[in-house]
């Protein structure tokens, strides 16, 4: 039973659903809310609302944009030979910090991980491999983070892209193993693309 009123509780159950969010910080949340101005919360609903409603992935490189193709796909200082494939759209984030990559992306959406039914179907591979076949792409930097799931979904990459005679390599050093890409430093970062490995 609970001692909350029910839109209370309605609240809290909706801030749990977020990602690392236990039931006492929602429960400090929703009081949070009660407790805001209506033009902070009317701020915050509708930046919500516009976010979910102009945001959209570039049907390039599947990266989460305002536009399409997305402002780095879009650049033409960019150099579109060289893709550098991250599981996540945070990684690009943490990948742009260390201005070094002047390439492009190709965003997964996951990785390959048979233990939670996730094949080579179920992430953006089919689209990554379409990009290669116009013959523009020379390199492809596989930067999947490097756990068990990343580096099974480096190994899969590599097999089908080398035979068609494109470079692969691999982010290496520095990136600890079972770490994240998203929260590793920029120096660290830097050294892991400038220290890659070919496959
Ligand atoms: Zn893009």
């Amino acid at each position: 039973m609970s001692f909350y009123s029910p839109s209370i509780e309605k609240l809290i159950e909706a801030f749990e659903k977020l990602p690392s969010i236990g039931n006492k910080t929602a429960a400090r949340l929703a009081f949070y809310i009660l407790n805001a101005s209506k033009e902070e919360t009317d701020e915050f609903v509708s930046a919500i609302v516009n976010a979910k409603k102009n945001l959209k992935y570039c049907s390039k490189c599947f990266n989460i944009s305002d536009t399409d193709p997305c402002i780095i796909c879009g650049n033409p200082k960019r150099d579109q030979s060289i893709i550098c494939v991250v599981e996540d759209v945070r990684d690009i984030i943490a990948m742009e910090r260390t201005h070094e990559f002047k390439g492009v992306y190709h965003v997964l959406h996951g990785s390959i991980s048979p233990m939670n039914g996730i094949g080579p179907d179920d992430i953006k591979i089919k689209e990554l491999l379409s990009r290669l076949m116009d013959g523009q792409v020379k390199e492809v930097i596989l930067a999947t983070n490097p756990r068990v799931e990343g580096e099974a979904t480096a190994m899969y990459l590599s097999k089908l892209i080398k035979p068609l005679g494109i470079k692969v390599t691999r982010i290496a050093h520095g990136i600890p193993v079972g770490g994240d890409l998203e929260y590793t430093d920029e120096i660290t970062l830097t050294k892991a693309l400038e220290g890659r490995r070919e496959l």
